[in-house]
């Protein structure tokens, strides 16, 4: 994976608008026959997180899918949509998913086709560090390429869901649960990550900045019109690109420290050639990170944070290290008995509460790796002690009641912050 990043300013959702943006940003890596072959079925992978309209912000725009759709339909190659929404996996969730999301549309429009196919493969995948079997769907284990298209937003584990994280959603429904329940702290999560991205390959990622979403995304955030579209045959250089614009160090994103250690990226926004438009043309205004993602020590002295972070560093998993030294999200006190231990993590992180706003669906509740949620008098409630803090419930919530909040000794702690 190599490349340069095309930039693009695109300010509307209109198709025209967007097709030309997409094409000229495509065109600036080569054009799409530089990507995909005459004949091959080429898997769209866009992000949905969850049955959503085009204008919550939450998903990757239609206009975006039809006119990465058109350019593959002109390279003389099938583009088939496929997608692993978070929740159950089934023909019912995915036609919910295309339709409200306007995909169908698309589809009919461009001949593009939207695949119902449930089934998953169990694929072998010796390079990778923790997983070496992967569960994904079907229609991407058979296409002959994925082209990836993600949204430009903020996440509460991963710290933004952009062109790494995406290719999450080949792992089916709740099979993913199982990872977040395996892999419970971010730096262990991005591992798996990167190990999926290296599986799939995907040969193109095209990102819909065009509204993203910032403060408490993936899903819970508000709309950001960042006006950009962005292209690469390099996720990492993609993602390196979209932390340096919000004003993020790209090393403080999991998943790309993760990249760096492997020699996948060097995390420096300097190494990435861009084109189309510079950084400097680029000014991201009021840019809001996630509640969970904003924490730092920040009232301790320096030397007091550095002791911390040995600690966390000298902690060990089957002999290795298990977290990284500034793996803000893994906070643990060693040895300290439980009870301690999970006072301290609900006073330092931010936990998931519902909300009035909370129906009694039930979604969340079916969503949690630990079984930490019940139904309480019709509203969730979640079990602290057994929470890890995945945010999923937040993900998945279809009423955005689930907020993230901290104790007032978090909240101290977080002052000053980014
Ligand atoms: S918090 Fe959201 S997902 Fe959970 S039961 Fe309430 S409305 Fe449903
Ligand atoms: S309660 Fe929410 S954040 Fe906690 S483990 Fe369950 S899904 Fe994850």
């Amino acid at each position: 994976m190599s490349g340069p990043v095309a930039m693009l300013r695109c300010t509307t959702y209109n198709t025209e608008e967007v097709e030309h943006a997409v094409r000229s940003a495509v065109g600036l890596l080569g054009g799409m026959s530089a990507f995909v072959k005459p004949g091959w079925r080429v898997v769209l992978k866009p992000n949905i997180l969850r049955a959503a309209t085009p204008d919550s912000a939450i998903i990757t725009h239609p206009a975006v899918v039809r006119a990465v759709a058109i350019l593959v339909r002109e390279a003389g190659a099938t583009p088939i949509l496929a997608e692993s929404p978070a929740g159950p996996f089934n023909k019912a969730a995915l036609r919910l998913a295309y339709t409200r999301g306007g995909y169908d549309k698309v589809a009919e429009e461009v001949g593009m086709e939207l695949n119902y196919d449930v089934s998953t493969l169990q694929v072998s995948h010796p390079e990778g560090r923790l997983i070496k079997r992967l569960d994904i769907l079907k229609a991407v284990a058979d296409a002959d390429a994925v082209i990836a298209l993600p949204k430009f937003k903020t996440h509460n584990l991963t710290r933004i869901t952009g062109a790494t994280k995406i290719l999450f959603g080949v792992v089916p429904g709740v099979t993913k649960f199982g990872y977040h329940a395996k892999l419970q702290d971010a730096m262990r999560f991005s591992e798996a990550l990167v190990d999926i991205i290296t599986y799939v390959k995907p040969v193109l990622t095209v990102m819909d900045g065009i509204v993203g979403m910032h403060g408490n995304g993936p899903s819970g955030g508000d709309p950001y019109p960042a006006n950009l579209l962005l292209a690469s045959a390099d996720p990492f250089a993609m993602d390196v690109v979209f932390a340096t614009l919000v004003g993020m160090d790209p090393m403080s994103v999991p998943p790309l420290k993760v990249a760096a250690s492997r020699g996948l990226s060097s995390c420096r926004v300097e190494d990435v050639p861009i084109v189309g438009l510079r950084l400097e043309d680029v000014r991201l205004e009021g840019f809001r990170y996630g509640t969970a993602t904003t924490m730092d020590t920040g009232i301790f002295p320096r030397a007091i944070r550095r002791l911390g972070r040995r600690i966390l560093a000298a902690r060990t998993v089957d002999g290795k290290p298990a977290c990284d030294t500034e793996d803000y999200a893994a906070l643990d006190v060693g040895t300290a008995p439980k009870s301690i231990r999970s006072w301290v993590t609900r006073q330092v992180v931010a936990n998931p509460q519902a909300t009035e706003r909370c129906i009694g669906c039930g979604v969340c509740v079916r969503s949690c790796p630990v079984q930490a949620i019940s139904l309480v008098n019709g509203r969730a409630h979640m079990d602290w002690n057994k929470c890890i803090r995945c945010y999923c419930c937040h993900e998945v919530c279809p009423e955005n009641a689930v907020e993230l909040r901290r104790s007032l000794i978090g909240r101290l702690m977080a002052l000053g912050s980014e």
